[in-house]
This record gives structure tokens, C-alpha cells and sequence, in this order.
């Protein structure tokens, strides 16, 4: 491809007539009258072959011109310094586009004045610049490479080198403690195939694939410590029954750890420092061992009659009889039916009392009050301390009521009447 555009933009040789050859260099020069030649053999070693025409002038003090693209870009003294010169710039040139490039039919050679060499030297540099320039697939850039290899070409400098500079800065946050680059990212201008010029997003992410990013992120948390629990037998708590003498308040560990981040992906981790911030309050528990009375409470109550039927809820309802708000619940059966003492405790009240008939009233060990009304009978008496299923009455339909049911009241602690349904399992 190259090989071509340099054919097609080649000079027309001029042949020119090699009356002798140059010393240190073995030419194997053909008959050349009036012909092309190209140097057979060189005795300079080289992987390629360069040849071109080859021009000669009488007397001591020859020099060479070379024309590219019909102008005149170089002089030298010799022809071995112009072999050289062109290999050092087809060496470059393959190294730029990746292919051998013969510069051979693009390059023609005449003999010059000799006192336009007096011009001066003129570095390799100077012929490999002129030579670039005039290529149309090569271009002077701002290249940006990754261990030597080139990833791609801008014409915006400033732009790329912020663009390396924002690849590294994408993976900091404000936890970043160390950034660094495997392989150091090198941006110089030089020339380079059009093939490797970029627009800068392509660029950037030519160079986020070619680049690996290493990062430490230091983190402090804040951890719970769990708080222990302790046990301690306390024989003025029923057995079974637990209290809380201490409660339990979970401590606080600053951990610091750092994390290793390759391409913002995480890889490892340790742990930096770990600073107690608090120390975990140890819970105590009581544990009851005295022996529970039968008669003690459980603080849980059973229903009052073996075979539930609810034949009216607590709270407002239609008056019929009784209280349009109804502070218990009714549970309906036949004369006689057994009510049971819902929780252990103490009968504060065994009498016949206005409206409620013959009823039982109960305190329990933590306050509660419970009421049994409307009985045909009572088998307890004020005073005397009962037990958790213990039989106390009779249902009945004493006082206020319109049939033989029982009416139950809870009173939490003693006060307001509350719905025993919340209370009743
Ligand atoms: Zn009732």
C-alpha cells in the first residue's frame, strides 16, 4: 500500500552515466550507460536492499542531490552517506507504518554543485523530516504509548495529556490512599502512520484498555461488638421467670482497613488498625429459683370457661341491657358451667355487688384485676389466694343480666377496663 503511494508519487529517474566507483563502498555496478542502476550489494549490511541511481561528475569535489517528489529535500558528500541516510529513514518508516518501505522508486539522485554542499551538513534528520512531510499517510503527532508501543495519535496535545491524566484520576475517590500506573504512559510528537490518529474518547479508551491502574482505598468502620449475657440464679424470682438486672449495650470497634483496587476491581484487603471506640456492656439476666407458689401468677391468662362462646365484645354496642359500653366480654353456657380463676392470685372481692350479681373479683401479682360476674354461685372467698384453672364460680344470671352467661373484665394494673381479647390467648 505505502509502496505504492511512493510509486505513484515517484520522481522520474534520471539515469546518469557511474564512471567510477566510490571508495568504501563495494558497488557492483552494471554497464550504465545511459541505463538505471541500482546498487547490487552493499557493503554496509542491511536487511534492505537499497538501490537508485547512482550519479557521478567529473573532478575530486563530487556531491549528490536527492529530490523527492520533484524537490530537492537533501546533499551529501557521498553516495555511501546517502545509502545510509535513506536506510536510517526506511528503517524508521517500517517502523512507523509496520511495513517495509522502499524508498527506491521515490527517491532520485543527481550530481550537484559542490559549492552548494558547502551549504553545510545536513543531519539525517533533515532528509528523514522532508521525507515525512511529504508522505501523504504519515503525519507529525502527539503519540501516547504504553511500554514503547504506541496506542494512538492526536493532534491535540494539551487534550491527551489531560485525557492520561483523567484515566488515573477516574479510579480516585476520596478514600484513595496510594494511585499509581503499571507502565508509564509516554507522550512525545513524532511521526506516525494516519492509521494510529484518534479522536480523543477513542483515545482514551485505547489507553483505559492498555493501562492498568493500581489504587489502595483506606476505610474506617465503625463494627458492633455483640455484648455478652450473664446469668445469675436470683431465689427471689419464681422459677421459670427471667428479669433483666443489666441491660445489654453492644460496644464499638473502629476498624480501618485497606483495600487493593487493579482497575478499580477490588483484590485484597487488610485490615490497618482496629481501635476499640467502646466497650460492650455484659447483659444480666436474672434467673428465678424459688420455687413458684401454685397460686402464684404467670402473668398469662387462660379463659375463664372450658367451651368458648362469645356472645358479646367489649366496647360500645347496641343497648339492650346493660352498658352500651361494654367494658368486658360475655361468653354464654348453661347454669353451672365452671369459671375458672384466669391467673393466679389473690380474691379481693367475692360478694354480690349491684348490677354485676355474684362476682369474683381476682388481683394479680403484677396489679392486674380481674372481674367474674353474673355467677349462680361462688366457691371462693375475700382473702384467700387461688390458683391459675382453679374452679371459683358457678355461671350464672345474677344482677343485670338477660340470660346465664359470664361477663369478663380484665383491668391492666388495676385501672381502666381494657378488651380481654388482647389478653386471652
Ligand atoms: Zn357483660
Amino acid at each position: 500500500m505505502l509502496r505504492k503511494m511512493f510509486q505513484r508519487n515517484s520522481f522520474h529517474i534520471i539515469k546518469y552515466r557511474v564512471r567510477r566507483t566510490v571508495r568504501g563502498v563495494g558497488f557492483a555496478l552494471g554497464k550504465v550507460h545511459g541505463r538505471r542502476v541500482r546498487l547490487a550489494a552493499l557493503a554496509i549490511s542491511s536487511a534492505l536492499a537499497i538501490g537508485f541511481v547512482v550519479a557521478a561528475t567529473q573532478g575530486d569535489r563530487t556531491t549528490y542531490a536527492v529530490y523527492f517528489n520533484g524537490k530537492q529535500i537533501w546533499q551529501a558528500g557521498s553516495q555511501v552517506e546517502i545509502v545510509e541516510a535513506l536506510q536510517s529513514v526506511e528503517t524508521r518508516l517500517a517502523a512507523i507504518t509496520g511495513e517495509e518501505i522502499s524508498l527506491i522508486d521515490s527517491i532520485s539522485v543527481l550530481p550537484a554543485d559542490s559549492g552548494a554542499h558547502a551549504a553545510g551538513f545536513m543531519g539525517v534528520d533533515t532528509l528523514e523530516t522532508a521525507i515525512m512531510e511529504g508522505l501523504p499517510n504519515v503525519s507529525e503527532m502527539f503519540t501516547a504509548s504504553v511500554d514503547g508501543r504506541i496506542i494512538g495519535a492526536t493532534d491535540d496535545g494539551a487534550a491527551l495529556l489531560r485525557t492520561v491524566k483523567e484515566i488515573v484520576d477516574e479510579y480516585r475517590n476520596e478514600n484513595t490512599v496510594e494511585i499509581s500506573m503499571d507502565g508509564d504512559i509516554v507522550m512525545r510528537s513524532e511521526y506516525v502512520s494516519d492509521g494510529l490518529i484518534m479522536d480523543i474518547p477513542e483515545l482514551r479508551e485505547a489507553l483505559r484498555r492498555s493501562i492498568t491502574v493500581r489504587r489502595a482505598d483506606q476505610v474506617t468502620d465503625a463494627v458492633q461488638i455483640p455484648f455478652d449475657t450473664e446469668y445469675i440464679a436470683d431465689n427471689t424470682i419464681y422459677k421459670g421467670d427471667e428479669k433483666i438486672s443489666v441491660a445489654g449495650v453492644p460496644g464499638v470497634l473502629n476498624v480501618t482497613t485497606k483495600t487493593y483496587y487493579l482497575n478499580g476491581e477490588a483484590q485484597s484487603q487488610i485490615i490497618i488498625s482496629s481501635v476499640t471506640q467502646a466497650e460492650p456492656v455484659t447483659q444480666v439476666v436474672l434467673q428465678g429459683t424459688r420455687p413458684r407458689p401454685k397460686t402464684a401468677s404467670y402473668g398469662k391468662y387462660i379463659w375463664p370457661v372450658k367451651n368458648v362462646v362469645l356472645t358479646s365484645n367489649f366496647g360500645l354496642r347496641k343497648a339492650t341491657i346493660g352498658s352500651a359500653n361494654h367494658k368486658g366480654i360475655d361468653v354464654g353456657g348453661s347454669r353451672g358451667t365452671d369459671i375458672f380463676a384466669a391467673d393466679g392470685g389473690i380474691v379481693i372481692m367475692a360478694e354480690r355487688y349491684s348490677s354485676f350479681g355474684l362476682i369474683v373479683q381476682i388481683r394479680h401479682d403484677n396489679g392486674d384485676i380481674t372481674y367474674y360476674a353474673h355467677c349462680s354461685e361462688l366457691l371462693v372467698s375475700e382473702g384467700e389466694r387461688v390458683y391459675r384453672g382453679q374452679t371459683i364460680a358457678k355461671m350464672g344470671s345474677t344482677g343485670r343480666s338477660g340470660g346465664v352467661h359470664l361477663h369478663f373484665e380484665i383491668h391492666p394494673g388495676g385501672g381502666e377496663a381494657a378488651d380481654p381479647l388482647k389478653y386471652l390467648p
